[in-house]
């Protein structure tokens, strides 16, 4: 009985520690949107800028946007979509209520015990994907990585962040990056800070490349470098504070509201920079291109290395996407073949996910989410670095309880989405050697 008392008082202190968070919060309600036309789509993504709404997805025509507006300009949001004609149904009236539940089963999958049968012969024991990791747990990790694999991973700082936080990468190479003929993959997650499922694909690559080895050929053909965290202070802000913060931590506005602080580190690359005035818009871009330490420090891992980088993945949430350039819609020369790799890469991801999950939609960056994006960092690596195939994932999106509510994360998924993601991955890399293979 002593038992049952305990775990009832454990219920529901959790459950009250956990609803008093997220106020900031309260009352935004969480809306999806259907355009029938481009004209509709190019209105209803404005509003970003326009109202400084924060779009979850982009609408386009045949896939609905989400956009969460908070409680006071609820009215005038809709009355906008009215007057031009757009139809809006609300997925959460209030979102707090979601990310209370977030919590919850967040907390739950902490208080399991980590199943370690599967990794018992291992040298390392991987991080659990079915829970979530903090930066530290994850820095530390890679440490960890490089000790007990010291033949294979070396642990490297590309710099430091905003707010002084060690933005580590792991190297990975059978022969320390020494055989200059071996193609490199960069795999990079992150960049946005709420995204947070995009962490289970570059943890679970570490895990299939260096702990628990399945495909040799991988391993042994290439070199590969990977950035699990490449925005740390906007994602322990994410943790922390605000759980749907998506920029870096660093304020440009002077004496400003909270949320106008930090740069949208996906828009403050110098291809197709485009500047604004307004550092309270979600996709603020920074005063000039590179103005922030976090691009400076991607910009300086990926030009050390670029004449050997034959692919880079940067990985986001939500959407079940994989994009190539340039944000703008205007093709790279070879636009065909990031098609073409782009489509073996969705077809392999397919072919295991799970049935709820929508397929993978592959193209232009502009063309699929209809609103263009400048100075993104995929452009920078496809042009700026000249690394031949650049792409940006969008892993799906959580739809638990039956809402879609984008950014969530669902532990039952998590370990999931890192499996089915590495398929994607492998089938890339696999296409590009088959291919040097063919043209040497
Ligand atoms: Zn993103």
């Amino acid at each position: 009985m002593a038992n049952l008392y305990k775990s009832i008082f454990v219920f529901f202190s959790t459950f009250f520690v956990v609803c008093a968070r997220h106020e900031v919060y309260d009352g935004h309600t969480l809306y999806e949107v259907v355009v029938k036309n481009a004209k509709q789509a190019v209105f209803v993504n404005g509003l970003e800028n326009e109202m400084l709404v924060d779009v979850f997805s982009y609408a386009n025509t045949g896939r609905a946007g989400e956009i969460l507006v908070p409680k006071e300009q609820k009215m005038e949001f809709e009355a906008k979509l009215m007057s031009m004609d757009v139809e809006y149904s609300i997925l959460s009236k209030n979102i707090k209520e979601q990310l209370d539940w977030e919590d919850m089963i967040l907390a739950e999958a902490a208080s399991k015990p980590v199943n370690r049968s599967s990794s018992r012969n291992l040298r390392l024991a991987p991080l659990p994907l079915d829970k979530t990791h903090r930066f530290e747990e994850v820095n530390n990790y890679l440490v960890r990585v490089s000790n007990a694999y010291p033949n294979r991973a070396t642990v490297e700082s590309a710099g430091r962040s905003f707010e002084g936080r060690d933005m580590k990468y792991l190297k990975i190479s059978t022969t320390n990056f020494k055989d200059r003929r071996k193609p490199v993959i960069f795999l990079l997650s992150l960049l946005h800070a709420r995204e947070w499922v995009a962490l289970s694909a570059t943890l679970y690559a570490i895990e299939k490349l260096v702990i628990d080895v399945s495909d040799h050929d991988l391993v042994n053909d290439f070199d590969w470098i990977i950035m699990p965290i490449a925005n740390p202070d906007g994602f322990e802000f994410s943790h922390t504070t605000e759980r749907f913060w998506r920029k870096n931590r660093r304020n440009h506005g002077g004496k400003i509201k909270p949320w106008c602080m930090g740069v949208d580190l996906n828009r403050n690359f110098d291809v197709d920079f485009k500047s604004s005035k307004d550092p309270c818009g979600q996709t603020f871009p920074g005063p000039h291109p590179f103005s922030e330490p976090e691009s400076v420090n991607i910009r300086r891992v990926l030009n050390a290395y670029s004449n050997r980088i034959h692919m880079f993945i940067d990985i986001h949430s939500f959407g079940s996407m994989i994009l190539f350039g340039r944000g703008t819609g205007k093709l790279a020369p070879n636009a065909t073949t990031l098609k073409f790799v782009g489509v073996n890469m969705a077809q392999a991801i397919d072919r295991v996910k799970w049935p709820s999950k929508p397929k993978y939609t592959v193209g232009n960056i502009a063309d699929v989410l209809g609103t263009r994006a400048f100075g993104i960092l995929n452009d920078y690596a496809q042009i700026g670095a000249g690394i031949p195939l650049s792409f940006v994932y969008e892993l799906p999106g959580y739809q638990g309880r039956g809402d879609k509510t984008g950014f969530l994360i669902e532990p039952s998924f998590t370990r999931q989405a890192g499996v089915e993601t590495w398929e994607g991955i492998k089938t890339g890399a696999r296409t590009i050697r088959d291919s040097v293979k063919k043209e040497s």
